[in-house]
């Protein structure tokens, strides 16, 4: 799933961004009323575990959690899909072993996502997670890897999250105790 600009987009395993209508649910979400606190210009060939440690230099604190987005050109970018479930539904740990990926070289697009505390692990993926949709919005997806060209990042810093769980039986009864979130999608 990705959202930009109030639109919500299924990156399905065919690397297709589809729009999605106001009435189809979701098992996971985080969203937010995106409103930049910080804007970084980056032009250096960051790959993006260089990137991110860029930019946790520039937070004020790594103990909040962060709405990220990132606007430009990539030189490289790999994103991931992984394939629709049926119930019983594995762990997301397991269905990623049947995750297709897809290459995008020079891609003009936009990322979004979240850096969360190490704390938070646990209600989502600590560390950044973000999902990238091209310009046109017509692909996208999980991002894997990627190598900057030359982008804005902007930063919102996020004091408050507020949390809503379901309450059907399904969420009541299914064992969470060994679940890890660290595959997060
Ligand atoms: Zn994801």
């Amino acid at each position: 799933m990705v959202e930009v600009d109030h639109q919500f987009y299924q990156v399905k395993s065919d690397g297709i961004a589809y729009p999605v209508s106001d009435d189809m649910k979701a098992p996971f979400a985080e969203v937010t009323y995106f409103a930049a606190d910080q804007t970084i210009e980056v032009s250096d060939a960051l790959d993006c575990a260089g990137l991110q440690k860029f930019l946790d230099g520039k937070l004020p604190s790594i103990n909040v959690p962060y709405a990220i987005k990132i606007t430009g050109v990539f030189a490289q970018l790999q994103t991931r899909s992984v394939p629709k479930q049926t119930k019983p539904y594995p762990p997301l740990a397991q269905v990623v072993k049947t995750q297709s990926t897809f290459d995008f070289t020079n891609v003009s697009g936009v990322m979004v996502g979240f850096r969360l505390p190490t704390y938070m692990s646990g209600v989502g993926a600590a560390g950044y997670h973000v999902h990238f949709l091209t310009d046109d919005r017509k692909a996208g997806g999980h991002v894997l890897s990627c190598k900057v060209q030359k982008v804005t990042v902007e930063i919102d810093t996020t004091g408050e999250l507020n949390m809503v769980l379901p309450s059907d039986a399904a969420f009541y009864k299914v064992d969470l105790s060994t679940s890890s979130p660290k595959a997060g999608e």
